[in-house]
C-alpha cells in the first residue's frame, strides 16, 4: 500500500528496514552527540536515532508529519520536533556554544543542492562535524567525483574544498513509498575545510571556483578571460605545472588554489 503523500515537498519514505538502520549507523556512536535530523517525515530514521543520540532535533516543513512527530515523542525529552523549512534555518542556532551537531537526512530531493551548500557552510563554520545524507544518485556522484572523471563539476569541488566524503551505498526506488524515479545514494560527509592547508581566503577562493566552471565546455583561460582577467596578467600568473588548454574539470584542489594564489600575487605586483 501506498503511504499518503506529497509529491511538491519531496516526500518518497523510506520502508527498507535495513536502509533506515544503515544509515543511522553510519553515523557510529551518538550517545554524546547532537544530531539534526532533515525532514524526519513519518519518522523512518528518527525512531531508530531518538533511542541513540545524546538530543535529537528534528526539522519537519510539512505542519501534518511535525504534529504527528511531535506527538509520537511527546515523552521524550531529549527529541524536539520544529516545524520549518531547513533553508531558512539558521543551523548554528540550533547547537550549543562551542558544541558541534552532526545532521542525517534522506533528503527532499527537490532542494538538494541548495540544502548541501548549507551544510557545507555551516560545516566550514565549525557548526557541524559530519553528515550522513541520502540523495539522488546523479548528485551524489557528481558530489564525490574525482578530478578528470565525467561528473567532476562546481558542486564536486565545492564540496571537496569543505569536507571529506565518502561514498556508502545506493538503493533502488522500491526502497521507498512512493518510489521515486530515480536511484538514492548515501554519501558521508566529514566536514574539513582545507582553505587554511590551500592558502587560499575561503569567500575569494569560492567565487574563483564559480568562475572557474561558469561555462563546460570552455578551457579554463577561458573562462577566467569571460570572467574579465586580462590575457597578459593571465600568462603571467600562469603556473607551468597547468597545460594552457585545461580544463577546470580536470584540475584537482591543489592545482586550482595554486592558480588562485598565483593570480591573485599578479595582481598586487
Ligand atoms: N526521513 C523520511 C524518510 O526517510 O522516510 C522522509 C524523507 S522524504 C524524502 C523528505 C522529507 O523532507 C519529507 O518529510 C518532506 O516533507 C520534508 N521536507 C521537504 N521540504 C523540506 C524543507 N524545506 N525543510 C524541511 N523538511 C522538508
Amino acid at each position: 500500500m501506498q503511504m499518503k503523500h506529497k509529491p511538491k515537498l519531496g516526500q518518497n519514505f523510506l520502508v527498507d528496514d535495513a536502509a533506515r538502520h544503515a544509515i543511522v549507523d553510519a553515523l557510529g556512536d551518538l550517545s554524546k552527540r547532537t544530531v539534526i535530523e532533515i525532514g524526519p517525515g513519518h519518522g523512518a530514521i528518527t525512531d531508530i536515532l531518538a533511542g541513540r543520540c545524546q538530543r535529537l532535533i528534528a526539522l519537519e516543513l510539512d505542519r501534518a508529519l511535525a504534529a504527528e512527530l511531535t506527538f509520537r515523542f511527546r515523552d521524550q525529552p531529549q527529541v524536539q520536533i520544529l516545524e520549518g523549512d531547513v533553508l531558512k534555518t539558521d543551523l548554528r542556532t540550533l547547537v550549543a556554544e562551542g558544541e558541534t551537531a552532526d545532521v542525517i537526512g534522506n533528503l527532499p530531493y527537490y532542494i538538494t543542492s541548495d540544502i548541501l551548500l548549507q551544510l557545507l557552510a555551516a560545516g566550514s563554520a565549525g557548526t557541524l562535524a559530519r553528515a550522513v545524507l541520502m540523495m539522488q544518485r546523479e548528485v551524489a556522484d557528481r558530489v564525490s567525483a574525482a578530478p578528470g572523471v565525467r561528473d567532476y563539476g562546481l558542486l564536486s569541488a565545492t564540496a571537496q574544498m569543505n569536507a571529506q566524503v565518502d561514498h556508502l551505498f545506493t538503493l533502488p526506488p522500491s526502497a521507498f513509498s512512493p518510489p521515486p524515479e530515480v536511484y538514492s545514494t548515501v554519501l558521508r560527509l566529514h566536514f574539513a575545510p582545507r582553505f587554511t592547508e590551500l592558502g587560499v581566503a575561503p569567500e575569494g577562493f569560492n567565487s574563483f571556483l564559480k568562475l572557474c566552471f561558469a561555462q563546460k565546455r570552455k578551457t579554463l583561460q577561458n573562462n577566467l578571460r569571460a570572467a574579465g582577467i586580462a590575457v597578459e596578467r593571465l600568462s603571467a600568473a600562469w603556473p607551468s605545472s597547468i597545460p594552457a588548454k585545461a580544463r577546470a574539470e580536470s584540475l584537482g584542489l591543489e592545482a586550482m588554489a595554486e592558480l588562485y594564489r598565483s593570480l591573485k600575487s599578479a595582481a598586487h605586483e
